[in-house]
């Protein structure tokens, strides 16, 4: 007799970028899904790695991360952002922003406490608020109309869905998947929600290094009032092309750090050892992230010119490696239903964006809208064009 297991996320299922990915494979269509590059990092870097491991770097790194990476990044973010995080105490190396984000969230929210995200989401936000006992409280974004072609926040529905019980408020900028950034009114509109609260922001910035059209990036670490009370998250996965070594690391005061790798050190104790001098080397460089708006503004603005000849309307992404495309000249089906259909039937893998909603079968989590990764050499873009211009 199999033993009864009480699941602890019982709706859950697999992730839509695990599913479209697998789906992409079966029908051997281009995958423009799954945030990930099909291009290799910079060869200096992996040589580094290489040399790391022949050093002798193949044992349990330091339990928050080697010294010389925490150091690196508490220079870059002092320099970028202007808040010196001391690497001793306000510095974790995690298995990617992903671990970040769920160790954060184990440590520092408990039963009865309200996590506040913004609807669409990231989808290990509310998973690990579930985890952590907490109540995931979704506020959505106002979606993309014809006089505002774009997703937008509305400070006015966070600050209304905040009670006695908000423990933590989370945001993502860059965002995924909707590929909209901050402006600096956005900060203020944040800090004065959450002055004198006990609520923490969890910045989830691991896009920071991709805004276009000359914007800037407008980091929680930019504000000292607010980096008072957040966690800011990022990695290196999507500023190397490194998504498959998992690296990230959080930057938090010193009273939540502690909480902080309380759980991080009997979660994964530590992370891969071989990348971090090797990163810690490479990141020494600002021209490893500094070209890398220019790098990605090229590829959304070949892909966003491409679709002018088919019936996809792109929205302008203003961020990260993804664009939204409006199908509703050419379907009026969930997005759900017309991203597999457009795998099967036209060998293009997407994402719907309906997947980063609470209910993605909803009427109000469809907007005939799907997000596509551009984080792609030119010879896939171009292939993934040619298809949907079939369409
Ligand atoms: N961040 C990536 C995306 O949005 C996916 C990461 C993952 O597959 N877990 O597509």
């Amino acid at each position: 007799m199999p033993i009864t297991i009480r699941s602890k996320l019982p709706d859950i299922g697999t992730t839509i970028f695990t599913i479209m990915s697998k789906l992409a494979i079966e029908h051997q269509a281009i995958n423009v899904g799954q945030g990930f590059p099909d291009f290799d990092p910079n060869p200096k870097l992996v040589e580094l790695v290489h040399a790391a491991m022949q050093d002798g770097h193949n044992q349990y790194a330091f339990m928050a991360g080697l010294p010389a990476l925490r150091e690196e990044i508490g220079k870059k973010t002092a320099a970028l952002y202007g808040h010196r995080y001391n690497p001793d105490t306000e510095i974790t190396i995690t298995n990617g922003a992903t671990e970040s984000i769920m160790t954060t969230i184990l440590a520092l929210v408990g039963r009865g406490d309200e996590v506040i995200v913004l609807e669409p989401f990231y989808d290990s936000y509310v998973p690990a608020i579930r985890l952590a006992g907490g109540t995931p409280i979704t506020v959505p974004m106002t979606p993309p109309s014809l006089l505002h072609p774009q997703y937008r926040i509305d400070w006015q529905r966070i600050r209304d869905a905040i009670t006695a019980k908000t423990r933590m408020l989370v945001i993502n900028f860059p965002n995924n998947p909707t590929g909209i950034t901050l402006e600096s009114d956005d900060l203020d509109a944040l800090e004065s929600i959450v002055a004198n609260t006990n609520i923490a922001v969890l910045s989830d910035e691991a896009y920071e290094h991709i805004v276009f059209d000359g914007r800037i990036h407008y980091s929680i670490a930019t504000r000292k009032k607010l980096a008072a009370n957040a966690i800011i998250i990022s990695s290196f996965a999507k500023t190397y092309h490194v998504t498959g070594w998992k690296i990230g690391y959080c930057l938090a005061p010193a009273n939540i750090t502690s909480e902080i790798r309380k759980v991080h050190q009997f979660n994964v104790f530590s992370v891969s050892s071989p990348m971090q001098p090797a990163l810690a080397q490479f990141m020494k460089d600002p021209n490893t992230y500094s070209q890398l708006s220019a790098f990605y503004q090229k590829k959304r603005d070949h892909f966003t010119a491409g679709l002018a000849h088919s019936r996809f309307k792109p929205l302008a992404s203003q961020g990260t490696f993804f664009l939204l495309a409006d199908y509703s000249e050419i379907s009026d089906e969930t997005e759900v239903s017309f991203a597999r259909k457009l795998t099967s039937e036209y060998g293009v893998t997407v994402i719907p964006v309906a997947a980063f909603y609470g209910n993605p079968d909803a009427p109000e989590s469809n907007h005939h809208l799907v997000r596509i990764c551009f984080a792609k050499k030119e010879s896939t873009l171009d292939a993934a064009l040619e298809r949907l211009r079939r369409i």
